[in-house]
């Protein structure tokens, strides 16, 4: 047994044990918790966007927003609900089992595990957390190897705020991962590649641990030739090179129709201008490539002679422009997997019907957007096309709605979160039925008469 299983294995003991008392699904305990976790991102705000400016070049203003801001939003939404949905839900119950009350309870799951990426390092297993403290658990987080200081931070910080035998952070990479998932969890919450999601899908099969996959693809913007352009390019500049591309609900790619994509591209270049400058390197609104190996494959992706604008890199600075390629088609290495970078390949249409059948042919994506002023083209683009979620005329922004589950569709993800979806995603609806024992129809029991017979087949008519 390595060092890094040996100390998980006995990291989760002590999380069982504290699970086992019952203590954290006490409302009061979850409420403490919750209140503590609100101190841990305000007191601390400034830490936590030093740490993302050191891992990702994060502009601030992105990172108190996508990082800091949206956390405390779940925290707080969540504190003001959860006398509400912790308490249990009566439903009816049919005539037969009278006299009975039927209620279904939210049970917590025990010890859950969470394991983060590098993009929204903070964001992306905070957010899980507030779930999984809402719903009763105790909890054990893997943050991403990729992003040292956030890392590091998160684990100063939770031990600091929290007793190990309820959070509990283990750090490291694809090793230390792996023997997290020997363990036996309570339920699984992965955030991260659909490779990868993989692997934890399987090693979860081994113990019959239930999954949650937020896992990534290839997202779709479409504009159809009665779209607002100025708006389209503006929020598809915004949505793209936010965070320089590595947003897992970022447009993979621009379809657009034929008779206005020369004026969208036009636009778009236009504003890549207006957002950061005409040299973007010196824009203090764009981030950075996380590491060398990412920025490998992405200059990779880049075909020179299709570039319409930027193409620019420096490895040094792990800086890549926003960069657009036109012409693109299905075959370019850039349109064969998730590019998670500031390239935009863009794609031109005659026909919607035929692009959607082309998009629904491949794995379904985790998000998809759809730009047109028809009402009639838009319920056209909601009933044809499968995605996980999206936005008309606008992008990324359906993940700041806690009321709106978030999460994918087969390759894309399993399962989804935000606001009330989290705390159930980390609960088990138990079923209960309270019965009394002043009424009991004898005909339930043998031996079975056959006059009972008759009148079951009578009440049940067959
Ligand atoms: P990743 O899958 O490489 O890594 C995610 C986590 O898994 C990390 O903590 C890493 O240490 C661990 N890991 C990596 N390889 C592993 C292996 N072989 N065995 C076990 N564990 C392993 O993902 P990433 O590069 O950190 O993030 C980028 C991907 O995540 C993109 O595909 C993106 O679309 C997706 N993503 C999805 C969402 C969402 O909410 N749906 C959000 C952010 C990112």
């Amino acid at each position: 047994m390595s060092d890094s299983s040996a100390k998980f294995s006995q990291a989760l003991a002590t999380l069982r044990t504290f699970s086992d008392t019952g203590t954290p699904r006490t409302y009061e305990y979850r409420i403490e918790a919750l209140t503590k976790l609100d101190k841990l991102i305000s007191e601390n705000v400034d830490r936590i966007c030093d740490a993302l400016a050191a891992d990702l070049s994060k502009p601030l203003q992105e990172s108190l927003l996508a990082e800091v801001a949206v956390v405390l939003d779940e925290v707080r939404l969540t504190k003001k609900n959860l006398r509400k949905w912790i308490k249990p839900d009566s439903v009816s119950t049919p005539l037969s089992l009278w006299p009975s009350k039927s209620r279904i309870y939210q049970d917590p799951l025990g010890v859950v595990l969470i394991i983060g990426p590098w993009n929204y390092p903070f964001h992306l297993l905070m957010l899980p957390l507030v779930g999984a403290i809402a719903a009763g658990n105790c909890a054990m987080l893997k943050p991403s190897e990729l992003t040292v200081h956030t890392s590091k931070l998160v684990t100063e910080l939770i031990s600091k705020y929290f007793p190990p035998e309820y959070v509990f952070v283990a750090e490291g990479g694809i090793p230390e991962t792996t023997d997290l998932l020997n363990l036996k969890f309570d339920h699984i919450f992965f955030t991260g590649s659909t490779a990868v999601g993989k692997v934890v899908m399987a090693a979860a099969a081994k113990n019959l641990t239930p999954v949650t996959l937020e896992l990534g693809g290839k997202s779709p913007v479409i504009v159809n030739d009665d779209a607002d352009l100025d708006l389209a390019a503006r929020r598809i500049v915004w949505g793209k090179f936010y965070n320089a591309g590595q947003t897992c609900v970022a447009p993979d790619y621009l379809y657009v129709h034929k008779n206005i994509a020369a004026q969208l591209q036009t636009k778009i270049k236009q504003t890549i201008e207006d957002q950061f400058g005409v040299n973007t390197k010196d824009s203090k609104s764009f981030a950075r490539i996380v590491n060398s190996r990412n920025f490998q494959r992405l200059t990779k992706l880049v075909d020179k002679n299709k570039v319409v604008h930027g193409g620019q890199s420096d490895e040094r600075s792990l800086f890549i422009e926003p960069t657009l390629i036109g012409n693109a088609q299905w075959n370019d290495e850039v349109m064969r997997d998730e590019i998670f970078g500031p390239i935009l390949p863009i794609l031109t249409f005659e026909s919607l019907q035929e692009i959607y059948k082309t998009i629904n042919s491949k794995p379904k994506p985790l998000a998809a957007y759809f730009f047109s002023r028809s009402k009639a083209r838009q319920e056209e683009f909601l009933q044809t096309l499968h995605f996980g979620g999206g936005c008309i005329n606008d992008l990324v922004v359906h993940l700041g709605n806690p009321h709106l589950p978030f999460g994918g569709v087969g390759e894309s993800g399993t399962g989804s979160y935000h606001g009330k979806s989290s705390f159930l995603i980390f609960s088990h609806a138990k079923s209960v039925m309270i019965r009394s024992g002043w009424f009991d129809f004898s005909l339930r029991y043998a031996p079975y008469k056959e006059k009972n017979i008759k009148l079951l087949r009578k009440y049940l008519r067959i």
